[in-house]
């Protein structure tokens, strides 16, 4: 744990295989025997760690994945599971049935998880502003249990005071989780800053490729293990061979996100400057609002950035239909650029009122930032705005 973050993505929870395979094989197996039943019993009851039965976890790829994973966090535990919807559905069950709070933007399927189907099973849930922490300050003297939250949110990237929001929580004997998908463990460790749990899209920075979907759990032993069956009896397991790629792109994890960092800072500062551009939406602008909080409780400024479009709505489509270089596709965190209006996609699913109050406007673009070169992103941006 002393070891350097791009140390620990490397070797970090890898297995030495009998024959010598320098990173962990792919046990591309559903169950694993035992040479008596004593044995088994042992593993089954938890009195000696082993492998079982992939479905819970207990499958050495999964668990050399969640050992690095969890190294990457400064987490005691983490989880993997199928997608990031499932890794934050097993958390709300787990610890949001005393009711939810989710301050400021989120992705549209979180807010959706949880102003539909989590309200359905009677559980309250409060989606309010990130201004809004009066608001979220009475819902938890209430008796909300969990506050979630993302940071730098999506797609306006507003940044939220993690210190003083996980400070809040653990007055009122709450929780705090961060969806750290847009950061990165490159960029941002909520852990440290004093939040509970850690989720993840996998699917995003982590797997880096958009070839996998993954989702991530991360946070202290005691509160991982009431996650336990939900995730198991919900069956949302990774598979090992997701599990082996994931691993695989986070050996790479520094390297990719310190240059999309690097070429994000360079497409946000030339899109300011550009006429047709009402404005930009980055934490590494100085101007931006929430540059100075950023600067203080994350290491860098991230991949993603939006771009607000003169000329509205149907102006900001046009110029996503023109791009090139940039791939129209709602996700993020992959090798290659892409962008997406979010009044189509991510939060299309949202009425226009709520999307007008969340500051979420037609005319806005959110680009991901891939590894092509800046000045052929920056030129295709041009041409697509001309
Ligand atoms: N969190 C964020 C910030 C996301 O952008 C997404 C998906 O876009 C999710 C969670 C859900 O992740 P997944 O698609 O892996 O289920």
């Amino acid at each position: 744990m002393n070891e350097g973050l791009s140390t620990r993505c490397v070797h970090a929870g890898e297995i030495e295989d009998a024959h010598g395979s320098p990173h962990t094989p792919i046990y591309n197996t559903t169950t694993f025997k035992f040479p008596s039943t004593a044995d088994l019993l042992d593993v089954v009851d938890g009195r000696k760690p082993g492998s079982l039965y992939t479905r819970y976890g207990l499958n050495p790829t999964i668990q050399a994945l969640e050992a690095k994973l969890a190294s990457l966090e400064g987490a005691e535990l983490a989880w993997a599971f199928c997608s990031g919807m499932a890794a934050e559905a097993a958390l709300f069950f787990a610890h949001g049935r005393a009711g939810i709070v989710c301050l400021g933007d989120a992705y549209g399927g979180t807010l959706e998880l949880l102003g539909d189907q989590i309200r359905m099973l009677g559980t309250r849930t409060h989606l309010l502003l990130g201004s809004e922490l009066d608001l979220a300050e009475s819902r938890l003297a209430d008796g909300c249990g969990l506050v979630f939250l993302e940071t730098p949110t999506n797609p306006t990237l507003e940044v939220l005071d993690i210190r003083r929001i996980a400070d809040m929580c653990h007055r009122h004997a709450a929780f705090l989780a961060v969806d750290n998908t847009f950061a990165s463990p490159v960029n941002q460790s909520p852990l440290a800053l004093g939040a509970d749990f850690v989720v993840h899209s996998a699917t995003k920075y982590l797997g880096g490729h958009s070839d996998i979907t993954a989702g991530v759990l991360a946070g202290r032993k005691e509160l991982l293990m009431p996650v336990w069956g939900w995730r198991k009896n919900l069956g949302s397991m990774i598979a090992p061979e997701t599990a082996a790629l994931l691993a695989r792109s986070l050996r790479t994890l520094v390297v990719r996100v310190e240059r999309q960092n690097r070429t994000a800072q360079v497409v946000a500062e030339a899109m300011a400057r550009h006429a047709q551009v009402a404005r930009v939406y980055f934490p590494g602008l100085p101007d931006f609002p929430g540059h100075e909080l950023a600067k203080a409780q994350m290491q860098g400024y991230g991949g993603m950035l939006t771009i607000e479009i003169k000329g509205g709505g149907e102006a900001a489509t046009r110029v996503a239909d023109r791009l090139k270089l940039f791939a129209l596709a709602p996700s993020l965190g992959g090798a290659e650029s892409l962008v997406t209006q979010p009044c189509t996609t991510t939060h299309h699913g949202l009425p226009a009122e709520e999307r007008a109050r969340r500051g979420i406007s037609d005319a806005m673009l959110r680009l991901s930032i891939g590894l092509e070169d800046a000045e052929d992103l920056i030129a295709d941006l041009d041409q697509a705005l001309g």
